[in-house]
């Protein structure tokens, strides 16, 4: 059966496998997305990226579409940390240029039939293919805890929700959480002119201003940081190598994974966190509106009356929210903690379906969070495929 391929989805996973297999000769491939949707949508005007520089590059194959040679193609110049806007145009130009026939309609339905898939389209249209890679990102796996479900979004938002934090001017905003999200949502908002608590559950937030201060060493800094930019000193070489992660024992790729993604806020945050009140060491035990604000109590019994409440609680990741994924083809998914277990080819237990980015994270480790992990991840996919395409004769 001749070798065909559906991406669904155009942030920096789907743009860089797309770039990628556009240089398998004769390969059929189309990709689905709305390009840097996540970016463009749901992340607050304003933010910068944590990731530094060197991370926060797309990667096509040549590495042609580096942030470098879009400024010099664009005359857009910034420099790092990168700003939010900045990205957004970087990614949209990598698009043109890597993938100008990036199809935007959204899928409905991607559903396990015989030895391919059928694809649903928004608009009615039904497509079959062989194999499938979903690069969909994180933005349905936000983690919303249950206490807050029932409250109406005006009140109780996620900072994925994008709600304009310009429109709580004057008001009186509690932030929940302790890592970037969360910080940086409570910078924004103080600066839009909000009245800002911050609530963090633990011990006060860590910032990563070592990290800066080893990078200034030069070279030596390699021995501790990875150009990827994930992880602790000393352990970010190690996850920035999946292929060699992936040989190590369960509960240390565990153990690595997490650590690697500890809530910590980027240095130039703190500075800018002057204005915002932290309470750390509480957590909110209830929340109930009271007229057009909201109550809050926190577990040492104090009160506070907000017009809002922003969560920057993360995600968790959980394949079965990807709601283009129906029951059955659900069913035939091996999972643990809701991440589809993928092999030497980001391929799930069904056969000719690969997932990307987040959902890769528990078999390829924590990189595969981070648009940095796009390099590697892009490559051995590839590496696969052509080889598949070569032996079916495409
Ligand atoms: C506030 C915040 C800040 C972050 N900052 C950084 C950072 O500084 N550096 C970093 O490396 N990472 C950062 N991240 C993580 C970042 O989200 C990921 O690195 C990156 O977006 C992963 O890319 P992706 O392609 O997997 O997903 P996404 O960028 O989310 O792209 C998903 C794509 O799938 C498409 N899609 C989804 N469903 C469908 C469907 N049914 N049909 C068709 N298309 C669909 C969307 O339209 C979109 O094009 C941040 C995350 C958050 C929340």
């Amino acid at each position: 059966m001749k070798e065909d391929i559906t991406v669904l989805g155009a942030g920096p996973y789907g743009l860089a496998i797309a770039a990628h297999l556009r240089t398998i000769a004769g390969l059929d491939f189309r990709i689905f997305g709305d390009p840097m949707w996540f970016w463009k949508n749901q992340m607050p005007a304003g933010m910068l990226l944590r990731s530094d520089w060197g991370a926060s590059q797309l990667w096509d194959p040549a590495h042609q579409y580096s942030l470098e040679a879009y400024q010099s193609a664009t005359g857009d110049k910034f420099s790092s940390p990168v700003p939010l806007a900045g990205f957004v145009n970087y990614g949209l130009w990598f698009q043109r240029n890597v993938v100008p026939n990036l199809d935007t309609r959204k899928i409905v339905e991607v559903a396990s039939e015989g030895s391919g898939f059928r694809i649903d389209l928004e608009d009615g249209e039904i497509l079959k293919t062989r194999r499938v890679i979903i690069a969909a990102g994180i933005c349905p796996f936000a983690r919303r805890p249950a206490k807050f479900e029932n409250l109406p979004r005006e009140l109780v938002s996620h900072s994925s929700d994008n709600v304009p934090l310009s429109r709580f001017q004057g008001k009186k905003v509690a932030v929940v959480g302790g890592g970037q999200s969360a910080l940086e949502s409570a910078v924004l908002l103080a600066e839009n002119g909000a009245e800002v608590e911050l609530l963090v559950r633990g011990a006060p937030p860590k910032y990563l201003g070592w990290r800066k201060k080893i990078k200034s060493l030069g070279p030596v800094s390699k021995l501790f940081y990875s150009w990827t930019d994930v992880g602790p000193a000393g352990i970010s070489n190690l996850v920035s190598a999946p292929g060699l992660l992936r040989m190590f024992p369960r509960d240390s790729q565990d153990y690595l994974r997490k650590r690697s993604i500890r809530p910590a806020g980027a240095g130039w945050l703190k500075p800018r966190l002057e204005p915002v009140t932290m309470t750390c060491g509480r957590f909110v035990t209830s929340a109930k509106p009271a007229g057009s604000q909201l109550r809050i109590t926190l577990d040492d019994q104090t009160e506070r009356t907000v017009d809002h409440l922003l969560l920057g609680t993360g995600y968790k990741i959980d394949v079965t929210r990807y709601n283009f994924l129906g029951p059955g083809t659900l069913a035939k998914i091996k999972t643990t903690d809701g991440f589809p277990q993928l092999d030497g080819a980001f391929e799930s237990s069904l056969p000719g379906l690969h997932f990307l980015g987040a959902p890769a994270a528990w078999s390829y480790g924590p990189l595969m969070y981070f648009v940095s992990g796009t390099k590697f991840a892009a490559r051995k996919l590839t590496h696969t495929l052509s080889k598949n395409a070569r032996k079916s004769g495409t």
